[in-house]
């Protein structure tokens, strides 16, 4: 079959032939036919330090997919050849103390596909059958691909927040942070500020209901404007920027909730008492998506025909161009990203 594997501890990526993957009883054989480009593509791409060590080539990459079930191991009940599925892409031990009390999106033995083993972007992945989730018949594989990075923004803006009636901001609108802007706002939540760097993501946000999308510069007059001076209820940190998380800390109201999703790319020095101790502020890190309760919630909110997220796609292409998918990506341009492979 053909992938994108990367093959050796360099940067780059290359698209060849490699045999179908072979299943265990407990498995099922995916057909991939959409699969999203993630940022941490990116990274593996580039062969940068994260990626140096963490992953070992070679390996297939990708983690975001949707497609067809081809063929399912012998202990395998409750999936079958022809169902349209996704997956959630982190494989966990489902043994350990975090498993075992509900919060396996944190078990310290999660296997990446993807990044710890192989990914999606192929024509087959072999995935347990625990990991495998149903698409409703009116959810397109392309949708089904993105259910990753989506489930992302559904755990970020729902875990542990009151969202109907919230003000919230959203630093930073990448394909997640615009997932986010529609999330909020199916939610209930009575007022959206998103910021970015970027004009063409904040048009997107926009595009997904945000009230007010704006550069970083004018996040704090639009905070204070929609919110009598207080801060918003939540913020979303969806950058990883370090200027635009003391901004998360600064804008949010005094007994808010700040869910920090964004990674810095190295350590950054927070004023602990006046960031967050003295305004009595509630910081969440967001891993991954809940299992499974982020994804219930993800079908649920499809199928209400509130939350779309296909205004987020804005680029599409076949695996042979994938160089010109990470350009994309890296240029900003892009929103969410899909390769189109079977
Ligand atoms: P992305 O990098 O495309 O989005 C980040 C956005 O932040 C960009 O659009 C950028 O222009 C914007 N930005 C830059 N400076 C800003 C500022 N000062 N204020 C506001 N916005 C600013 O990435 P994404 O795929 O949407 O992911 C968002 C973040 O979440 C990344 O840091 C990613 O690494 C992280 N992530 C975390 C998890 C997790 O489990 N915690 C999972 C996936 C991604
Ligand atoms: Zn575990």
């Amino acid at each position: 079959m053909k992938s994108l594997v990367k093959e050796s501890p360099t940067p780059g990526f290359v698209l060849k032939d490699v045999p179908v993957p072979t299943i265990r009883d407990d498995e099922v054989l995916i057909r991939v036919h959409r699969a999203g480009v993630c940022g941490t593509d990116v990274h593996i791409h580039d062969w940068d330090d994260w990626a140096q060590g963490r992953c070992k080539p070679p390996f297939v990459v990708g983690h975001e997919f949707g497609g067809e079930v081809a063929e399912v191991g012998a202990l395998v009940k409750d999936v079958k050849a022809g169902d349209r599925v996704t997956a959630e892409g982190h494989i966990v031990c489902g043994r350990c103390h975090l498993c075992r009390t509900g919060n396996s999106h944190v078990c310290p033995f999660t296997k990446i596909i993807g990044v710890d083993r192989d990914g999606c972007f192929a024509e087959y992945i072999a995935m347990p059958a625990t990991n495998v989730w149903h698409l409703d018949d009116d959810v397109s594989f392309e949708v089904g691909g993105i259910h990753d990075p989506m489930g992302n923004a559904f755990h970020t803006a729902l875990h542990g927040t009151e969202m109907p009636g919230a003000t919230v901001l959203i630093t930073g609108c990448g394909p997640i942070g615009i997932f986010a802007v529609g999330i909020c706002k199916a939610a209930g939540a009575s007022h959206i500020v998103a910021s970015d760097v970027n004009p063409k993501r904040l048009a997107l946000a926009m595009a997904m209901g945000a009230h007010n999308a704006v550069h970083p510069t004018e996040a704090e007059a639009a905070v204070r404007a929609a919110t009598e001076g207080l801060g918003v209820d939540i913020v979303l940190e969806m950058s990883g920027v370090p200027s635009a998380i003391h901004q998360a800390f600064a804008l949010v109201r005094v007994g808010g909730r700040v869910q920090m999703l964004g990674i810095p790319a190295k350590s950054i020095e927070i004023n602990l008492a006046t960031e967050i101790i003295f305004k009595g502020v509630t910081v969440y890190g967001v891993v991954g998506r809940r299992m499974y309760e982020t994804w219930i919630q993800m079908t649920q909110f499809l199928r209400s025909g509130q939350f779309d997220p296909r205004p987020a796609i804005t680029h599409r292409f076949p695996l042979k161009d994938h160089a010109e998918a990470i350009r994309v990506i890296k240029s900003g341009e892009a929103g969410k990203v899909v390769f189109e492979i079977t």
